[in-house]
């Protein structure tokens, strides 16, 4: 069992009545567990160039484009296709097609990986829309990009990096873990990667202050430490955890993946995020 796998059971633990809601996530991650890179993956500059591309404002994103090749990844979206089926059997057709296209070297990672930290943004590929294509980047890409971005985690210094898209692959932030001092952590779902980020900015306009702000919390008592914050000039959301009050929460994918019911909320009080749950895609 991977940690994932073993924090994805704790979340099962505590929320027993997703169990089979979020079955999907479980054999996602298992597939991820059986995965290894069929050749080795690294990034092809040194620590101090990555510290230079970071300076720019410039994430790490070109070196997956560079680094991965179709069959690097192709169980991992194999997987990813499945569950996405699943979920949303209206989208088999083009899924069909979808894979007729990978196979024939058509589409390939590329489509997946983010730009200017959205995903699949205005595409239409074999005719699944940007969220059904961000859907199987996040249910595909991490065990990948975590291999080649891994090494690069430790060379961010704090304050190297400002900006609302993850340092590393360029993905957008996909949880929010508040942390010491109320410091707020973004955590990018794609490569694994995290990065502290100002308190009342958007990551996904850039627009500042409280004003702009809204909090969405849960009213059961028992889901204390946890929001949905969200903005109200781009209306994109995120939730977030507070870690001081919630010790025994899992990793931020972890808690994103298995609290469907405050994506629920979001979606009905018209906000968006950038990879859709499955309660967003099922919705459609
Ligand atoms: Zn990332
Ligand atoms: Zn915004």
């Amino acid at each position: 069992m991977t940690d994932l796998q073993d924090a994805w059971a704790d979340l099962l633990r505590r929320r027993p009545a997703f169990r089979d809601t979020l079955a999907i996530y479980g054999d996602v991650l298992e597939r991820w567990a059986r995965w290894s890179p069929p050749r080795p993956l690294a990034l092809s500059a040194s620590p101090a160039a990555w510290r230079a591309t970071w300076d720019s404002g410039t994430p790490l994103a070109a070196e997956a484009a560079r680094a991965l090749r179709a069959a690097d990844v192709e169980d991992l979206v194999g997987a990813a296709m499945d569950a996405l089926a699943r979920v949303e059997p209206s989208l088999a057709p083009a899924l069909q097609r979808f894979a007729e296209a990978w196979d024939g070297g058509a589409v390939g990672p590329t489509a997946l990986l983010p730009a200017r930290g959205r995903i699949g943004e205005g595409s239409n590929v074999a005719g699944l829309g940007a969220d059904a294509i961000a859907f199987l980047a996040g249910a595909s890409l991490r065990p990948a990009l975590e291999v080649l971005y891994g090494p690069a985690r430790e060379h961010l210094a704090e304050g190297a990096w400002s900006l609302g898209v993850c340092p590393f692959c360029g993905g957008p932030p996909g949880f929010t873990d508040v942390v010491e001092e109320g410091r707020r952590r973004l955590a990018c779902h794609l490569c694994g990667g995290a990065w502290l980020f100002a308190k009342l900015r958007c990551p996904f306009c850039g627009v500042d202050g409280a004003a702009h702000l809204a909090r969405l919390t849960p009213e059961e008592a028992r889901e204390e430490g946890y929001v949905i914050s969200a903005c109200r000039e781009c209306r994109a959301y995120m939730k977030e955890v507070d870690r001081r009050a919630r010790w025994n929460a899992g990793p931020a994918l972890v808690e994103d993946w298995g609290s469907p019911h405050f994506d629920l909320i979001a979606h009905r009080q018209g906000y968006w995020r950038p990879i859709p749950s499955i309660v967003q895609l099922a919705a459609r």
